[in-house]
């Protein structure tokens, strides 16, 4: 028996794929036969990712999308449909985080925090099960191991808030679409060499190390294939699961 990974010509839309995961989430699923639809905040750095994938000879196409605004997911999802047609795979990885302790937490920082993580999850996702309608659809919606345990060491309690309800949210859309021909699940990454942890000194890397049983960070690639297989009909039993994929530093 094989592996049934192929994503043959599907269009894929992959939300914050101008960098770290979201982008090696682009250059997988291209990679695995889809035609992908590179969306960020970042044009540029958008259009760069589009290019490298049309270089290895797979179909992309930029998108300048912020995640936050209802206008902008909608108009970005509107120009995929009419460059290609509507996205049946949705992968969420646009994501910031949040660094800041409880007492010196401002109201500004938690909005745009749950904004980014919590309703653009919720505005991507709503669209993309609009446009999907009766065909097949795939959805992985990536929350964070924070959203199962609370934040730690780098991220702090309103980016946790934030994955724990993306967590909630894919379970709660799970049960609302069953007996339908979408698929949605959520993948928790543990700590991945991203540019989200450009700023993050030897010492504190180094003490995250320490908490993760296989005693490194993730590659954004690990993460990339774990999503592919999700999205592919070898997951066509898998529904609503949440799946770490974060080195052992859960196992729950
Ligand atoms: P990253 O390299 O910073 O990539 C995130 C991307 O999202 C960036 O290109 C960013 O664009 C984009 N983005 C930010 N705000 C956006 C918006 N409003 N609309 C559209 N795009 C937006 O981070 P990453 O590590 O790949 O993170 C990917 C996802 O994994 C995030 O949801 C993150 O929370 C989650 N995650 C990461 C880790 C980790 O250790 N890296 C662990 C657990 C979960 P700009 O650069 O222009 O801001």
């Amino acid at each position: 028996m094989t592996l049934e990974l192929s994503l043959d010509d599907k269009v894929a839309l992959v939300t914050g794929a101008g960098s770290g995961m979201g982008r090696a989430v682009a250059r997988e699923l291209a990679a695995a036969g889809a035609r992908v639809a590179v969306c960020d905040l970042d044009g540029e750095a958008a259009a760069g990712v589009a290019t490298e994938i049309r270089s290895a000879g797979a179909a992309a196409m930029s998108v300048v999308m912020d995640v936050a605004s209802r206008a902008s997911v909608h108009a970005g999802f509107d120009e995929v449909a009419s460059a290609w047609e509507e996205p049946g795979i949705l992968v969420t990885c646009a994501g910031i985080i949040g660094t800041t302790r409880l007492g010196a937490l401002t109201d500004e920082e938690w909005d745009r925090v749950l904004a980014v993580n919590l309703t653009g999850t919720f505005l991507c996702v709503q669209r993309a099960v609009e446009g999907i309608g009766s065909g097949e659809g795939r959805i992985v919606t990536i929350a964070s191991d924070t959203g199962k345990r609370g934040g730690g060491r780098i991220a702090t309690s309103h980016y946790a808030a934030s994955k724990g309800g993306v967590l909630a949210f894919t379970r709660s859309v799970a049960r609302e679409l069953a007996g339908g021909s979408i698929r949605i699940n959520s993948i928790c990454p543990g700590p991945t060499d991203t540019p989200m942890h450009d700023g993050l000194g030897p010492e504190l890397r180094k003490q995250v190390t320490n908490g993760i049983p296989m005693g490194r960070f993730a590659r954004p690639q690990e993460l990339a294939q774990a999503v592919v297989f999700l999205v592919s009909d070898a997951a066509s039993y898998v529904y609503g699961e949440t799946l770490s994929v974060d080195g052992g530093v859960l196992m729950d």
